[in-house]
């Protein structure tokens, strides 16, 4: 399907688990009937105290709490609230069910409506993680063009109330093309992935980073002072060309990059501040590459 936005593997994985969550807890409610109608036990994964913990979806939910965190918080505890109603009256009316006592219809009713309730919440954070997902690179995981704006003002205003600066570096590939023609483009893909991870450890203070185009990385890089920006730059040069990269049946490969920065001003657009980057990152391949250029 050549419409279907490209997805990580992670990604794909991640919607299936919601399918079999959801597909699990359907199970569930066959086996409380079964359990009413034939006084059958419903399993002792269903009766433990903590089956909220051991069942196959809250395995998998708290294993990758961190990630749906990052995606949306009030969420997350919403589902843990529900998903726990869920199976504790579960278990009560199973109990019941099983010493020959009569079910509460007030645990019925709970039952029915966290299992509703789980059942949107789960939609939604399936849908939440799939825009979350499309704005994203799957090969390199950082995010892409779309939120650049929002985060791009956020830092501008935080600047101007700090008395903080703000830069846009573009980050740019020196003589990839030269990659992909030795090596061949899925080599050229894994030097790209390499690199984002290499540069996303060593900006600091978690500033943002783009792949903005194919081999181009954008930074928003927030710092005191215009030198404190000259030695974040000639830092980052320094890192990549000390940095080879591990290629397929060959040496690691030696690379470079060119970084063209723009001091944003405090009115100045993003469209603006962008093109100014490029432009300096343009002198900077001119001069020889392998270096950085501040706009003036
Ligand atoms: P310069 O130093 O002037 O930047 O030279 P360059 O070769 O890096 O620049 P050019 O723009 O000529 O080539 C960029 C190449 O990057 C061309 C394109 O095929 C390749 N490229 C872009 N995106 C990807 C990608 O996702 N994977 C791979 N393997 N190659 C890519
Ligand atoms: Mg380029
Ligand atoms: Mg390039």
């Amino acid at each position: 399907m050549d419409n279907m936005p490209d997805l990580s593997p992670e990604t794909d994985s991640f919607i299936a688990e919601f399918d079999a969550a959801i597909e699990a807890h359907m199970d569930w409610s066959r086996r409380i009937l079964r359990c009413a109608v034939l006084h059958s036990s419903p399993g002792e994964d269903v009766l433990a105290p903590m089956a909220h913990t051991l069942c196959r979806f809250g395995r998998w939910f708290h294993l990758n709490r961190a990630h749906f965190e990052a995606i949306d918080v009030d969420s997350v505890q919403h589902i843990d609230a529900v998903h726990k109603a869920m199976h504790d009256t579960i278990r009560a009316i199973c109990a019941d069910v099983m010493t020959g006592r009569p079910g509460q219809s007030a645990d019925l009713e709970v039952f029915e409506r966290s299992q509703s309730e789980l059942l949107t919440q789960l939609a939604r954070l399936k849908t939440l993680t799939l825009s979350n997902a499309v704005r994203h690179d799957p090969l390199t995981g950082l995010p892409l063009r779309y939120g650049i704006e929002s985060d791009f003002s956020l830092c501008q205003k935080d600047a101007r109330r700090n008395r903080t600066l703000l830069y846009v570096a573009m980050i740019d590939v020196d003589h990839f093309k030269l990659i992909n023609d030795n090596h061949g483009h899925p080599e050229g893909d894994m030097v790209l992935r390499h690199l984002a991870g290499t540069l996303k450890k060593s900006l600091r203070g978690n500033d943002p980073l783009y792949r903005f185009g194919g081999e181009e990385f954008l930074w928003l890089m927030r710092c005191q002072s215009a030198e404190e920006a000259e030695q974040s730059a000639r830092r980052i040069v320094a890192t990549i060309s000390s940095t080879p990269v591990p290629i397929t049946n060959n040496e690691p490969l030696a690379l470079t990059v060119t970084l063209g920065l723009a001091l944003v001003g405090e009115q100045e657009d993003i469209a603006s501040a962008i093109k100014r980057a490029d432009m300096a990152l343009y002198e900077g391949k001119k001069a020889g590459r392998n270096r950085y250029v501040i706009a003036d």
